[in-house]
This record gives structure tokens, sequence and C-alpha cells, in this order.
């Protein structure tokens, strides 16, 4: 059985007090059960403050995105060495906020999830529709293209040691969540995609869904035979919120 994965996104919310007080009650709730894994993904400058903290703890830590490069004249930009130097073991790629906004193309993403990869970082690769491509039947094929760039880029077992967050665009900070059949279909596609390319691979990648995930409708998602976890957004900001989410993880698997 995999084990659940319950990851937060914190964005480009926080100051150093609110990280520290934030993940002091996150440490103080996580629940122990065995299979259940926490990680949280503050912003850049609150790596080295969290690092801190989560050193020595069950709780994980990660960053929102990454360079494709390693190193040199790329203003602004963050290696993975430099996430790795301060206690990453995570990073999300391909998130749709990059997408839309920042104009990341699957190419990229796919050079970012290669980067992460190859260096021993563990890349969450975000994949979802907008709410126009579900309506007009075009969830598969969107889904298809953004895991297609990192299969054609790096191979199917690509994927070991890797995570997917299933994350309809229509969902995420709306307060519009899949339902859990919704959300399973689009999981089961995306491990029957790549258990077509590499069995073994299908079988123990972990795929989150994300979208407005709550204390309430955790349990139900997680309880799906696909769905591996939650990346969370907006309840990742309030321990109590995100221990509330930890503790439907623990009611999936009971
Ligand atoms: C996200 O942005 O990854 C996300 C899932 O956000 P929210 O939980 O707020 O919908």
């Amino acid at each position: 059985m995999r084990d659940l994965l319950i990851a937060g996104n914190w964005k480009m919310n926080g100051s150093s007090a609110m990280s520290a007080e934030l993940v002091d009650g996150i440490l103080a709730g996580m629940p122990a059960a065995a299979g259940i894994r926490m990680l949280v993904c503050p912003p850049f400058p609150y790596l080295a403050l969290v690092a801190g903290k989560v050193a020595g703890t069950r709780l994980m830590l990660g960053a929102q995105t990454v360079s494709e490069h390693e190193s040199g004249a790329f203003t602004g930009e963050v290696s993975v060495s430099m996430l790795q130097d301060n206690g990453c073991r995570y990073v999300i790629v391909g998130h749709s906020e990059r997408r839309s906004l920042l104009g990341e193309s699957s190419d990229v993403v796919a050079a970012k999830f290669g980067a992460a990869r190859s260096a021993g970082l563990v890349p969450i690769l975000c994949v979802g529709e907008t709410l126009d491509d579900r309506e007009a039947g075009r969830t598969e094929a969107v889904i298809a293209e953004q895991l297609g760039a990192v299969v054609d880029a790096h191979g199917a077992t690509a994927f070991r040691d890797a995570v997917i967050a299933y994350e309809p665009v229509w969902a995420i900070g709306t307060g519009r969540t899949a339902t859990p059949d919704q959300a399973q279909a689009v999981h089961a596609y995306i491990r029957g995609t790549l258990a077509a390319l590499d069995a073994s691979v299908a079988k123990a990648v972990q795929i989150l869904y994300g979208g407005s995930v709550k204390g309430d409708n955790a349990a139900a998602l997680f309880a799906m035979r696909d769905i591996d976890g939650g990346l969370i957004g907006g309840a990742s900001l309030k321990a109590a919120d995100f221990l509330a989410i930890a503790q439907g993880a623990v009611a999936a698997r009971n």
C-alpha cells in the first residue's frame, strides 16, 4: 500500500513569525500514524527557518518551484542544490499558477522536473485542466500533454520516486472541490497512462489531489483507491486546518 502524503503549499504568504508559529503548531499536533507523511513548502526566504524547526522531526520540507539551470546568470532564480542546501527534500513543479501567470510551458516544467529528479530532490509534478477544458471534454488530453512532456524528456522511469499532483484549475482556491469520484477518475487515468509504459512505476507513484481540500472532505477523497494524499493551498496556512486534513488521512486509512 502506498503512503499518503499531505503537502502544504504556502504560496506567497506569511512572514518569519507566521512561519515559525505555523510549523510549531503542525509539529505539536502531527499524527504519528504509520503510512502518513507530511510536508510543508514555504516561500524561499523562510526555508532555512523552517528547516531548523523540522530537523529531526517527521515533518518534511519542500519548495514551491526551482530553476531548471544549475547555476549562473539567472537573476532571481534558485537552483536545486540551493534547495538541498536548505534542507528541502521535495519541490513542486508546474503549479497551475506558474503555468498560467508566469508562462511556464510543459517543456520548461519537464526540464525543472528533470533537474530536481537527477539531483535526488523529489519533484511534485502538478497537472490539471481548466473549467473550459473540462466542459469541452478535454480533461484527459490536457493531462496527457502535461504528463507526456515529462515522459518524452525523461522516460516513464523518471516517475520512480517522484510525485504527481492532480489539481483541477477550477478547484484551486475556489472552494469548489472535485468529488471523490471525479478526482478518482482522473487519478486512474494518470496511473493507467503510466502503467501502459511501466507497470511498477505506475503502481508505486504517489498521486495527490489538490483543489480546495479541507478537513471535512479530506477523508472521502483520500479513501479513493488512486488518491494518495493531497496538495493543500489555503488550508495549509493554519495549523488546525492542516492538521484536520491530516486527521482525514488517518481516518481514510482506518
Ligand atoms: C494549490 O494551489 O495547490 C491548492 C490546491 O490550493 P487550495 O487548496 O487553496 O485550493
